[in-house]
């Protein structure tokens, strides 16, 4: 294993933003942790790094589950000794319903992967920062964290709850060098909103057509965004909340 780059780990990281920012930041000469519930997806992330000549390692495990989470930092930190970046990703839409038609399973298994996984990244991995002396985490919320966006109501509140931990991260733990950022992409051409957009086309078409910029998001464009805010060249961003959307939200 390479120990003199740096380390970053990234929930979601066997497809879609995660997978693309696995690529990116290996190709910075960063090491990644690849965690994913997907052995599948993860290990065709590694193998891309992999093939690149990149360092990667995968970790199985579903991020709703706290003792997973704990598990993946501490086979992190055994394994590469510290970590300097985590891309706190991984994530589920849910189906498209009006929000009395959700019912309470849909609701909690959205929080429970959205937003509790959220939380437990953070509550793992910022202990393991203080011991170093700080890093940078960039957590996933959406255009739905930001506005309302009609039939994904659990995955707005999700999305919602996850810009509140950003910020209150910030604030609590800036002065311990840890920048706490969020990225609120609109829709991207990922498998997540292949697959949405397979179940909803009607839905799909209105969100395209009211796009300023014209067309969906790319993942590598995601990956550009997440590589900054991670990196030494955003020292001073801390607490933000970057809108990537081709103006939807400025509308
Ligand atoms: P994706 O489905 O392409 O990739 C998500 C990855 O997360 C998959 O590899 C999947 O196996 C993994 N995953 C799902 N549940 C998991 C769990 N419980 N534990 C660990 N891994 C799990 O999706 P994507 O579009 O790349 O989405 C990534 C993140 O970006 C999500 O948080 C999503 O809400 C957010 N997002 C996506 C878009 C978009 O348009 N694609 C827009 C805004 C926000």
């Amino acid at each position: 294993m390479n120990t003199q780059s740096k380390v970053a780990i990234i929930t979601g990281a066997g497809s879609g933003l995660g997978q693309a920012t696995a690529l990116k930041l290996s190709d910075n000469g960063v090491s990644v942790v690849v965690v994913d519930i997907s052995e599948t997806a993860g290990q065709e992330t590694v193998s891309m790094i992999e093939a690149k000549g990149g360092t990667a390692l995968f970790i199985a495990a579903d991020v709703s589950q706290a003792p997973q989470v704990e598990q993946f930092v501490e086979q992190t930190v055994a394994t590469f000794g510290r970590i300097d970046m985590f891309f706190n990703n991984a994530g589920i839409s849910g189906p498209g319903l009006k929000l009395a038609d959700h019912t309470i399973e849909q609701f909690d298994q959205i929080i429970n992967i959205n937003l509790r996984g959220a939380f437990y990244g953070m509550k793992y991995v910022i202990p393991e920062m203080l011991k170093t002396g700080g890093g940078s985490i960039v957590n996933t919320a959406s255009t739905a964290g930001v506005v309302g966006v009609q039939t994904v109501g659990p995955y707005a509140a999700s999305k919602h709850g996850i810009i509140g931990l950003t910020r209150t991260a910030a604030i609590e733990y800036g002065k311990d060098h840890i920048r706490v950022n969020a990225i609120a992409p609109g829709t991207i051409e990922t498998p997540m909103v292949a697959e949405f957009g397979r179940q909803n086309p009607e839905t799909m078409k209105a969100t395209v057509d009211s796009i300023p910029s014209g067309r969906l998001g790319r993942p590598e464009e995601i990956a550009n965004l997440v590589a900054f805010l991670l990196g030494d060249e955003a020292p001073y961003i801390n607490g933000a909340v970057y809108s990537i959307d081709g103006a939807v939200t400025a509308q």
